[in-house]
């Protein structure tokens, strides 16, 4: 059922800023998705649980998002209110970093490493914000969100109550946290960092930099790795794939096969169709040349998934987050 216009005209009375039809894709980095029937940012922790409020009291379904980086949204859009989360409060004491969860990810590494504080420069690539980071346990050159999240200040929407929690209460796990499972809007965090020397974390911060961009096709419209890796415990298992799909040893020590390899090995690099592209530089990014749609976006998935599991038996989960859909 669509939002109706007495719904709106209710919400615009609580929140004079909101905008309505406002074009989702300029606010994502696959550039791709329909309009937010509603759209408002919210630059304080009191305007996202004031918004949240009026919208459930209007009736009007809602959906959070940060910087956009991990997100794909329907060619529809969102019939409903997106609200960004623009709280970008940061402050340094000591060796903690507090910020608020529209602080750019990328900001808070290079403010820690100017600091002296070091632990954190390998986020100085993530794209986004600091509550879609904790939110999907973002990572990446061996450090992950959870190494460095002391607690999370976040509303919690089963009983609208405002929470903090310790790094084991958010239940880390590979791109993965309690907030994946049980509806919370993060709204700031602590994150504990190690003093050391500024010189060397802003080094470590540009030669993080250098590396991405030659591994990964940096500066292309996408949503970073589509798929998550996949994981595996059983030993009987990880014997079969040796026998049978010449699995690298590193890959079996770390108990983990990149997706982007499996895409790879499926002969789906390079594939491409309408305007999207599986890059030929990293197999598991996927690459809007312009003008493509969620509608492809999602057709390619499906054909990587149908392939990989037909030519190897293994499910791939995506890591990227559908919104409208
Ligand atoms: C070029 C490129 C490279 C990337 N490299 C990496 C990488 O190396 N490692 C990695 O882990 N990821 C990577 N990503 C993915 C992305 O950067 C991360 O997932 C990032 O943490 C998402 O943050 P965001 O603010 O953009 O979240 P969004 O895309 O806006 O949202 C993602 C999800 O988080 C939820 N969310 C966002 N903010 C909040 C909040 N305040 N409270 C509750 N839920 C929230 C949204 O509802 C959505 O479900 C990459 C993406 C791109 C485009």
């Amino acid at each position: 059922m669509s939002v109706t216009q007495e719904q709106i005209s209710q919400l615009k009375k609580a929140i004079p800023s909101l905008t309505e039809n406002e074009p989702l894709a300029s606010h994502t980095n696959f550039r791709i998705g329909g309009p937010a029937r509603t759209y408002v940012v919210a630059p304080t922790a009191d305007e996202v649980v004031h918004t949240i409020t009026a919208a459930n009291e209007a009736g009007v379904p809602w959906e959070i998002m940060g910087g956009g980086s991990n997100i794909l949204v329907s060619d529809k859009g969102v019939d409903g209110l997106v609200i960004q989360a623009a709280m970008r409060d940061l402050r340094i004491a000591g060796d903690t970093v507090t910020c608020g969860a529209g602080t750019i990810v990328a900001l808070a590494a290079r403010k820690a490493a100017e600091a002296g504080l070091t632990g954190f420069e390998w986020a100085v690539t993530v794209p986004g914000t600091i509550g879609g980071a904790i939110f999907g346990n973002a990572g990446c050159y061996g450090g992950e969100m959870k190494d460095v999240v002391a607690s999370v200040d976040a509303y919690r929407i089963a009983d609208g109550v405002r929470v903090s929690l310790t790094n084991a209460e958010c239940r880390f796990g590979y791109r993965d946290s309690l907030f994946k499972h049980e509806r919370h809007v993060i709204l700031g965090c602590s994150l504990t960092l190690v003093p050391g020397d500024a010189t060397a974390a802003l080094a470590k911060i540009d030669a993080t930099i250098a590396k991405r961009k030659e591994e990964q096709p940096f500066a292309k419209a996408c949503a970073g790795c589509l798929f998550k890796n996949v994981e595996f415990t059983d030993e009987k298992e990880i014997e079969k794939l040796r026998e049978e799909m010449d699995v690298p040893q590193a890959f079996i020590d770390k108990k983990q096969i990149p997706a982007g390899w499996l895409v790879e090995r499926a002969g789906m690099k390079g594939y491409r169709l309408g305007q999207i592209e599986v890059s030929d530089k990293h197999a598991n990014f996927i690459l809007n040349l312009g003008g493509g749609t969620a509608d492809e976006v999602a057709q390619v998935i499906s054909i990587i998934q149908m392939k990989v599991r037909d030519q190897f038996g293994l499910p791939l989960k995506t890591e990227v987050q559908f919104m409208g859909f």
